[in-house]
């Protein structure tokens, strides 16, 4: 520490905290948040400017009380904050992939603030699964014989892989060998699972006489892997689930696939092409089928087990289904949402990632005109902003190939770069996460909500004005 005269009379920590004005922080306060603050206002003092003559201890008193608030503020900050999503990425796993529908938080709000019949048969008066309340809806909304859920995908391919081929091969195309986000490989998950990977084919063409030649006595299952964030084009040929089923059937074997995206409804129709519904998918005819919930299905994170009961029903009694199992609040929003599904129709406006994905065209457009005039009411004539047309991602590792029409504002400004607007958004109130084109801010409006709209303008008239 350098020598700084200045701050010999700096008052200590515990002479701050006789003061009343910390007393009464302190009552609203946890006393660790408070003498942390000050201690390190007490520290950024030390660690200043040593020039010019030492305040008395009382002045520094004072000082030090006027920063203290600000500093616990900070140090109290919800470390998990809304954020506007401007990005054109519908399930955008860094943002938290699916935003809820309203349906889903009420439930978890009238669960979770007392008690619920979580494990509790409330007709017979006795202990029940914590299943129950989403078992028969999946099995109604997929058609499986059998339904299981767990904390997420990953989870469910590896209690999959566990349960049903721990200490035998299992046998994966080498262009199914996917890596989703970073920490989830396939290869790693298998190996954790104790099950041995047996790889069939080259990256871009497996056959299914590849996987025939692969199957030995020791094979327990045959995987297929939705390729959710990549796409093989040119000189390629792939097995599809319903071979892979038949191949199965004949040779005693199991198919399991990983769906991932959950989608419970076909979209093909709506101009969405490559979500398959988990119905369509075992129809196929692979006896299991694992996803996630807050993709395409667009509820909150869960790992989705459909199938027949003789593979599914004993992997509820596994051990690890307890150690990834579903919590109370994450259970009461999976079931509300499955109940928007009841009705298609319903579901199409009420889930908001569908919503999103379905909203047509015009209507994102109008919302972007919308939000060049309320831009326009509070910026300066120097921000330009014109309304073009764009390509939102599905995201989610969903469908690599897809881009629904959308409009973007675009925003730029002769004095301010267009990565300092970025930054200033994305420290603003509330942060508003966007995309960096052709020397212009791009706002998508697909993923922004009516109203968001105007939080989302006073964000980019601040974001013109000087730091
Ligand atoms: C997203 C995805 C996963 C991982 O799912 P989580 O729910 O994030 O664990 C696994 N497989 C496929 C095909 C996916 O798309």
């Amino acid at each position: 520490m350098p020598d700084n005269k200045r701050v010999r009379n700096l008052p200590s920590v515990a002479s701050l905290l006789e003061r009343d004005a910390v007393k009464s922080l302190l009552r609203s306060h946890p006393r660790a948040v408070v003498v942390g603050a000050a201690r390190r206002v007490l520290d950024a003092i030390r660690a200043g400017d040593a020039e010019g003559s030492a305040p008395s201890r009382n002045t520094w008193t004072d000082r030090i009380l006027e920063r203290l608030p600000a500093e616990i503020a900070a140090e109290e900050a919800l470390p998990m904050r809304r954020v506007i999503n401007a990005a054109g990425v519908v399930v955008h796993t860094n943002l938290g992939r699916a935003p809820l529908p309203g349906e889903a938080l009420a439930a978890v709000a009238e669960t979770s603030r007392g008690y619920c019949n979580l494990e509790y048969d409330l007709d017979a008066g006795e202990r029940s699964s914590r299943l129950a309340h989403v078992e028969g809806m999946l099995r109604a909304l997929t058609g499986a014989e059998c339904a299981h859920v767990v904390n997420n995908n990953a989870a469910a391919l590896l209690l999959c892989l566990a349960g049903l081929a721990r200490g035998r091969e299992v046998i994966v195309s080498r262009g199914e060998l996917v890596e989703i986000g970073g920490s989830f490989r396939i290869p790693d998950i298998m190996a954790e699972s104790g099950a041995r990977l047996v790889e069939a084919g080259t990256t871009n063409r497996t056959r299914i006489e590849d996987y025939e030649r692969a199957i030995t006595g020791q094979t327990a299952l045959l995987l297929k892997v939705h390729r959710s964030n990549f796409s093989i084009h040119g000189f390629t040929e792939d097995v599809s689930a319903a071979q892979l089923a038949r191949l199965g059937g004949r040779a005693g074997i199991p198919v399991l696939e990983d769906q991932g995206s959950g989608a419970l409804i076909d979209l093909a129709a709506d101009g969405i092409p490559g979500t398959v519904s988990l119905r369509k998918a075992l129809d196929a005819g692979p006896g299991i089928v694992t996803a996630s919930g807050d993709k395409l299905l667009g509820g909150p994170q869960a790992g989705i087990v459909v199938g027949k009961e003789e593979l599914v029903a004993p992997l509820k009694k596994h051990p690890l289904s307890r150690a990834l199992r579903m919590d109370k609040m994450r259970l009461a929003a999976l079931s509300a949402v499955l109940r928007l599904y009841a009705d298609e129709r319903r579901a199409r406006t009420g889930v908001p990632v569908l919503r999103m994905l379905l909203e047509p065209e015009e209507r994102v457009r109008a919302r972007a005109f919308r939000l060049v005039r309320k831009i326009r009411a509070r910026a300066s004539a120097a921000l330009r902003l014109s309304v073009e047309r764009g390509g939102t991602s599905p995201g989610g590792g969903a469908l690599p190939d897809v881009f629904l029409p959308t409009a973007c504002v675009a925003v730029s400004h002769p004095e301010v770069p267009e990565g300092k607007l970025l930054a200033r958004l994305l420290r603003g109130d509330p942060p508003v996460v966007a995309r960096l084109g052709k020397g212009k801010l791009l706002l998508d409006l697909r993923t922004v909500r009516d109203d968001e709209v105007p939080a989302l303008a006073g964000a980019v008239a601040e974001a013109e004005k000087n730091d």
